[in-house]
């Protein structure tokens, strides 16, 4: 594994529709250490997921920090080739921060409950469903692989701030969750 370095905002990889990655290699060499890579990467820039063209990769792989499940341990969850269905219009907002968008945080609101269908890191196909804060950090890294960042998804500019500012003056007024944290 090796760390590796991050795209930020203005390079175009972020800007790519990633390609799906093709399910017979999944088990290569090559895409177990991306996704090796990756998660060192995540975990180095204390972010709690990573997607595969944040790592100047434009492959459909993202990886997660999954703690969202109360009283179990966090583990690791990796998503290749990912489909989202949104289960309704209710949303929820959150603030959202970036890997690739260092230093700033934003409120965005997305669907509050959706249904995930992925491939895991061993090709087996998953398929659960995710509300709240999880459901967001899904949409985010999702986002990754189809040019996307969260910025694109704000309804109010006033609502972003740089992370310590944020925290200062805009974290009260964030309704839930006001969790300033790089994904
Ligand atoms: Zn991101």
């Amino acid at each position: 594994m090796a760390l590796r370095k991050v795209a930020v905002m203005g390079n175009p990889i972020l800007r790519e529709v990633a390609a799906p990655v093709p399910l017979k290699e999944i088990a290569s060499e090559r895409i177990q250490t991306l996704i090796g890579d990756m998660v060192e990467t995540m975990f180095e820039y204390d972010g709690r997921g990573l997607a595969a063209p944040q790592i100047h990769e434009s492959l459909q792989v993202v990886v997660m920090l999954w703690d969202f499940d109360a009283g179990k341990e966090a583990y690791l969850k990796v998503l290749i080739n990912p489909e989202i269905e949104f289960l309704t219009q209710k949303t929820s907002t959150y603030a959202e921060g970036c890997l690739s968008v260092p230093g700033l945080t934003g409120d965005v609101s997305r669907p509050n409950h959706i249904r995930v269908k992925a491939y895991n890191e061993k090709g087996e196909k998953t398929e659960f469903e995710a509300q709240g804060f999880a459901a967001t950090v899904i949409q985010h890294e999702c986002d990754h692989l189809i040019g996307k960042l969260y910025l694109d998804r704000m309804k109010d500019l006033k609502r972003l701030g740089f992370s310590k500012e944020y925290g200062r003056f805009l974290a009260q007024e964030t309704t839930r969750n006001p969790r300033p944290e790089g994904d």
